[in-house]
């Protein structure tokens, strides 16, 4: 057999291996084939050179080196061939359908509770006084005593809590324990508000075994009830953006004398009479001026220092705010609740 017809069959073999080389793998397998170091068929083409008669030796090899670079340039544009489909396939696999409905980006929102403790922190710092904070683990002394409910209080009844270490700790029943840690560093005079979570053993639709008030006092020489009445009723009239009618009504605190609930002219039917008010008066807190015991257990002499004090409810007062009718809303996390205060 002539020696360039074993080329020429070589090259033919290879044209239809090319062609069907339909993976990257396969061209692995041609470049043996073709090219390896042991049996490839090019190879043995190279190695037989020194046996060809001298006078056609360097056409010979020309033609074979040739088809070796055709072999190699052959299977490297295949490769690539092979890799450029790949990408277009995968192109069109992952095409963006531009015609399908955006993703809703979900935007948070500050909780109804935190909002109105904002709202009612922002409407007193207004009027000058300050804020101060308090433990929520508090000790008997400044969450009863210091504020003259001693052990044997009927009103220990109606705060019952969560005790620690066999009564020595309890979580604090109500945000009041700040004004005597406060009164106990700080001299006269006072304008502080006190805002937190407290917690009481209750649970039903108007109660939570922790909830947020704000504790509110100032203490100075001629404080009078006239000053209390004149700064619950901003804030209430600011607070819910309405000239509504407050009302004082005496009451009873272990911790202030005289004391009083405040009451507002009902939101939902402007003071007619309803389902939710009764009477037309809706009762939003308590206050009244702190007792003279109180003022002793910090060590001021009530001859000469005066003040009074107030609690607020922060889930009340969003709640009549907001007409909500159940306070466990307000812990459920659910979302079609809390978004309609985005
Ligand atoms: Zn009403």
């Amino acid at each position: 057999m002539d020696e360039y017809e074993a080329i020429k069959r070589i090259e033919e073999e290879f044209e239809h291996d090319i062609k069907n080389a339909s993976h990257e793998s396969e061209l692995e397998r041609l470049k043996v084939k073709y090219l390896g170091r042991k049996e490839g068929l090019v190879t043995g083409l190279l190695k037989a050179i020194p046996q060809i008669d001298p006078a056609k030796r360097k056409d010979y090899g020309r033609a074979v080196n040739q088809l070796k670079e055709k072999v190699t340039n052959g299977i490297t544009r295949r490769l690539r061939e092979l890799q450029e489909e790949k990408v277009q396939r995968k192109l069109l696999e992952e095409k963006v359908n531009v015609h399908l409905p955006g993703r809703p980006f979900p935007v948070g929102a500050v909780h109804p509770i935190s909002r109105v403790m904002d709202e009612i922190i922002d409407i007193f710092l207004s009027m000058g006084f300050e804020v101060e904070e308090g433990p929520e683990i508090e000790d008997d002394y400044h969450n009863f005593e210091g504020l003259n409910i001693p052990k044997d209080h009927p009103a220990r009844d109606m705060q019952d809590t969560f005790y620690i270490e066999g009564g020595r700790f309890l979580l604090r029943t109500h945000t009041s324990p700040v004004q005597i840690r406060v009164m106990e560093v700080k001299t006269p005079p006072l304008k502080v508000i006190a805002p937190g979570r407290v917690y009481r053993r209750d649970f039903d639709v108007s109660h939570s075994p922790m909830f947020h008030q704000v504790e509110g006092f100032a203490v100075d020489v001629d404080i009078s009830f006239a000053h209390l009445k004149g700064v619950i009723s901003e804030f209430l009239r600011t607070f819910f953006l309405l000239d509504i009618p407050v009302r004082f009504r005496p009451s009873y605190f272990p911790f202030t004398e005289p004391s009083a609930e405040v009451d507002i002219g009902c939101v939902f039917c402007g003071g007619e009479g309803c389902r939710i008010c009764g009477e037309g008066w809706i009762e939003v807190m308590g206050c009244g001026m702190i007792h003279p015991e109180v003022l002793k257990n910090v060590h001021l002499d009530p001859e000469k220092f005066s003040g009074f004090a107030f609690g607020v409810g922060v889930e009340r007062l969003t709640m009549l705010k907001y007409s909500i009718s159940d306070i466990r809303l307000f812990y459920e996390g659910n979302l079609d609740f809390l978004e309609q205060f985005r």
